[in-house]
């Protein structure tokens, strides 16, 4: 289940906030009273920037999916997520795109492979295929004699 994130202070049900991430949390700001709540986001291959992806807006809507505990935040203005950025096994910050893209070229590289093993078998075929017409003339030759 998804539910949206409010504000918890008394006489605030705002659902807009800042959001910040600080290592393995993200802090959120509510945008109406500055309450400020701390999420962890230990699970997360990513870090979620301060600003939409698509937009410059920095104000969010917060969703929390209940099950896996994972939050969402779409931008207020135009429903885009925040910007991520990636950190790798070392530690190292790279965009979440590079990432992508990094994903898909072992993803290419490995179903270059594959297509490599099947020409490989392919060509297996043909020449078992050369073998057996061989053999085949070979013994038409011998029957006919
Ligand atoms: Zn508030
Ligand atoms: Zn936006």
């Amino acid at each position: 289940m998804i539910r949206t994130v409010v504000c918890e202070k008394d006489g605030c049900s705002g659902n807009e906030f800042y959001i910040n991430g600080q290592d393995d949390k993200l802090k959120l700001r509510c945008k109406d009273c500055e309450s400020i709540y701390y999420y962890d986001t230990n699970n997360y291959d990513f870090k979620m920037l301060s600003s939409c992806s698509s937009c410059n807006n920095n104000v969010f809507k917060v969703f929390k999916d209940l099950d896996s505990n994972n939050l969402y935040a779409k931008c207020t203005k135009c429903g885009n997520p925040p910007e991520k950025v990636f950190v790798d096994s070392d530690g190292i910050q790279v965009t979440y795109e590079a990432k992508l893209l990094h994903d898909i070229k072992d993803l290419m590289h490995q179903v270059d492979q594959r297509v490599c093993n099947l020409e490989i078998k392919v060509e297996g075929l043909e020449r078992g295929q050369e073998l057996l017409e061989e053999s085949l003339a070979y013994i038409n030759k011998y029957m006919c004699e």
